[in-house]
């Protein structure tokens, strides 16, 4: 072979190596551009128009409400562990208070970490607040330790606003207000230790219903038993709140008030601000199919609720979920209820009021006693309500 032959084949192994090496260049970066034009692309997929989502026009409220985390960033563990398959009946606040520091940390929007108080066996109240709108709303879970989907969907409602919020609103949410009843899955809430040496009762006596201690115009026993419950009427007094959501399941209602001890005559908000909460009521139902009822019509006399509390002492637009059918359910009916209820919450909340109702008080000569209640199944009955659960529920 000659040296000629030798520097030949030389040069053209360079040359192939070289062109090899080039081509390999050139598929890898056109993957790349691919990979990176596909992303773009899923990003197009969920356009979301404030303008044109109604319910009439549910295809322009877009993806953009999904609670699933982007399978883009899932490569990061932590961003990952955002994902609702973490969605457990076991889980502890601890969890709670994690996945709020994660939404919080990933957030698109501005957000705050807050805390509202202590509860009587000593949990920091914790919530976070998101966006810097004129308007503040609140969104509350866990009233009902035994309620975990409430605390479900908050937390995706959450972590929903994060990647997106609402204009000119800043939502305050706050999972669970009753964090003992969560951690040991009761509906009533532990009072302190002190209390308890002091009560003699049955096991009864020592458990408050979070949802039954707000200061009300019909309600006989006294208000305020719970911290949890002054703490978070103390955070809505100083934070303006107009409109509010109190999380509760189950049932597959929207639930307005009154819920007060009142006969037939009464039961209704004054019919000036009734059309606001309808309107509102059938934005939130607009992917859920949730029926919409008066509270008391059609559960009975439920005195000291916060939905109640909000709207007779402040005015605040407040609207009750009572979220799927199932008593205990699973991850997957969870899951739906996430769905349901996530989009249909942002559209409530994108057409709610911007400021609070002037008139709403509730004359305390209305009061009725319990008894008397019974009267209204039959208004029920004719308006083809069925009940679901008893007073219970809410
Ligand atoms: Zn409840």
């Amino acid at each position: 072979m000659s040296t000629y032959n030798i520097l030949f084949k030389l040069n053209l192994s360079k040359y192939l190596q070289c062109s090899l090496t080039l081509m390999c260049l050139i598929i890898f970066t056109s993957a790349v551009a691919k990979a990176e034009s596909s992303s773009n692309k899923s990003e197009e997929i969920a356009p979301y128009n404030a303008e044109l989502c109604t319910p009439d026009n549910p295809e322009a409220c877009g993806s953009d409400f999904s609670y699933a985390i982007d399978d883009s960033i899932c490569d990061d563990p932590e961003k990952c562990d955002l994902d609702p398959s973490y969605i457990s009946q076991e889980k502890q606040y601890e969890d709670v208070i994690r996945r709020l520091e994660r939404i919080h940390k990933f957030s698109k929007a501005e957000t705050e970490l807050f805390e509202i108080g202590t509860s009587d066996t000593g949990d920091i109240i914790y919530g976070i607040k998101i966006g810097t709108g004129e308007t503040h709303n609140l969104v509350v879970g866990g009233h009902h330790g035994n309620e975990y989907g409430t605390i479900e969907l908050a937390e995706s409602f959450a972590y929903s606003l994060a990647q997106n919020p609402i204009e000119g609103q800043t939502m305050h949410i706050i999972p669970v207000l009753n964090i003992n009843g969560y951690n040991t899955r009761r509906r009533k809430e532990v009072v302190s230790t002190k209390k308890l040496e002091a009560l003699s009762g049955t096991e009864m006596d020592l458990f408050i219903d979070p949802n039954r201690d707000y200061e009300s115009p019909c309600k006989k026993n006294e208000p305020w038993q719970l911290k949890s419950t002054r703490a978070l009427a103390d955070y809505i007094d100083a934070q303006n709140i107009i409109n509010l959501v109190t999380l509760h399941s189950r049932g597959a209602l929207i639930v307005y008030p009154w819920g007060f001890s009142t006969d037939k005559e009464h039961v209704d908000v004054h019919e000036d601000h009734k059309p606001t909460f309808l309107n509102m009521a059938r934005m939130a139902v607009t992917y859920s199919d949730y029926k919409i009822v008066n509270s008391t019509r059609f559960f009975g006399p439920t005195d000291g609720t916060l939905e109640d509390y909000g709207f007779w002492k402040h005015g605040i637009w407040s609207i009750l979920f009572e979220l799927g059918k199932d008593k205990y359910p699973s991850d997957k009916k969870i899951a739906d209820i996430i769905n349901e209820n996530v989009p249909g919450l942002r559209l409530m909340f994108e057409h709610a009021p911007t400021e609070r109702a002037p008139e709403h008080s509730f004359d305390k000569k209305n009061c009725n006693n319990i008894e008397e209640i019974e009267e209204l199944d039959e208004v029920q009955e004719a308006e083809g309500l069925e009940e679901t659960e008893s007073a219970q529920g809410i």
